[in-house]
């Protein structure tokens, strides 16, 4: 077989392959991304959706790098969304809700209201009880509720919206490393990304590529609950640092909502016993959400892995997306959803410096499998009743 020489290949079609593939293949470059197992099916897809504005990590009065550098992003997506963006999400633009902070009353609770919205003002509003959301006022919370300008997204159709256009460029790889798989089909690219999350580092490892490569590992069991009686988009904050619970809402493929349960609650191993997950999230709506009825309820749990490049920050999470390059080859990680954006602008500096120009051709990549979607979590989970 002939080689194949296109400009660049991307392993990896998560969030942060997805992104820079959809703006390189619309500037002209011949690109192949090629995926694993299925479009989305690694954090991306058990992401929360939240398109942060940096509120909630300035909530305990921790305003720091990466609250300022975040709070531009989502303004960035409703573009995107509005089909005026650097890529064209207005597939998904249905999928726009706002998340809300419920903050437990007390003086500590609304010493960190104060903070809060002094904080990030043009993204927060306290509401007054009059203006709260009738689902708000429908879980019997008492204390103070701030509106978040933060869009949540389908990610589903996030995924769809950037693949689908360019969808014959992104094929199905299999087990084999990637240099061997590249080799066995003749495929010679002028330069190579990593967007594989947690398989980066064993790459950039077995290549002999990771002298001061430093990644940060972060297990997680998240709480799902269904049927959810209505949608909820929520932090519940009390006086730590990171919020108690996140609740996000999703519907499922057999047409129920489901609350997908991130915060405090999900912060535990994956060999911890679910059960415990399940016990932390009913603990939690008992104080912030008395009146949810949870008697008659499924509960599932989804371990995550979440890996993310170290940008050195002694702060609970990095400042920015990361980039650790050697020869032509980048390994890449957005840190957040949130940052694919960020990310994508950093690799097209790099290539314009290295001078990596798109050659304005296409390759047929038909000979490979073609990549398919990957199911959510809500999906997949084993469901088990409460009781
Ligand atoms: C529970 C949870 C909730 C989150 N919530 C939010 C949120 O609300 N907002 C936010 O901004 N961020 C959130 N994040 C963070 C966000 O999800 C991640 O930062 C982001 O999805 C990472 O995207 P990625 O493309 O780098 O990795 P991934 O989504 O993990 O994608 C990596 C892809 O690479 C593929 N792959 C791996 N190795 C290879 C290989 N050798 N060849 C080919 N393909 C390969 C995998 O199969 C996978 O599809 C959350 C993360 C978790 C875990």
């Amino acid at each position: 077989m002939a080689d194949k020489t296109p400009d660049i290949v991307i392993f990896g079609a998560g969030i942060a392959g997805l992104w820079i593939f959809n703006r390189l293949k619309h500037m002209g470059y011949d690109v192949l991304l090629l995926e694993r197992e299925s479009i989305g099916c690694g954090q991306t897809i058990t992401s929360q959706g939240i398109i942060h504005s940096g509120l909630k990590y300035a909530f305990a009065g921790k305003l720091n790098k990466l609250a300022k550098s975040i709070s531009a992003m989502p303004d960035l997506w409703r573009l995107a969304l509005d089909g005026k963006g650097s890529v064209n999400l207005s597939a998904a633009k249905k999928s726009i809700y706002s998340q809300y902070m419920l903050i437990e009353p007390g003086v500590i609770g609304s010493l960190i209201k104060l903070i809060t919205i002094k904080a990030l003002s043009e993204n927060v509003r306290e509401l007054s009880q009059k203006e709260w959301p009738k689902e708000i006022k429908q879980t019997g919370f008492k204390g103070s509720v701030i509106y978040m300008n933060e869009p949540v997204l389908d990610i589903s159709k996030i995924l769809h919206a950037l693949a689908e256009p360019y969808k014959n460029f992104i094929r199905k790889t299999d087990d084999t490393p990637p240099m061997e798989f590249l080799e066995k089909h003749n495929i010679k690219a002028k330069h190579i990304i990593f967007t594989g999350a947690k398989s980066n580092h064993n790459i950039a490892k077995n290549l002999n590529h990771n002298a001061g490569l430093k990644t940060q590992a972060r297990p997680l069991l998240m709480g799902m609950i269904k049927p959810a009686p209505y949608p909820l988009y929520a932090h519940l904050v009390g006086a730590s640092e990171k919020p108690v619970a996140t609740i996000t809402t999703h519907k499922t493929n057999d047409g129920k909502l489901a609350w997908y349960i991130g915060g405090n609650v999900a912060e535990r191993k994956k060999e911890a016993d679910p059960k415990d997950v399940y016990k932390a999230i009913k603990k939690s709506f008992a104080k912030y959400l008395p009146d949810v009825d949870l008697s008659n309820v499924e509960w599932a749990v989804v371990p995550v892995d979440r890996i993310e490049g170290k940008s050195g920050s002694k702060d609970w999470m990095p400042d920015t997306p990361t980039i650790h390059e050697a020869e032509n080859i980048m390994y890449c990680w957005p840190t957040k959803l949130t940052f694919a954006p960020m990310l994508s602008d950093k690799i097209l500096q790099r290539l314009e410096e290295k001078e990596i120009k798109p050659s304005n051709t296409e390759t047929d990549w038909s000979f490979l499998p073609e990549a398919t979607y990957t199911l959510a979590p809500w999906d997949k989970a084993q469901w088990i009743k409460d009781n």
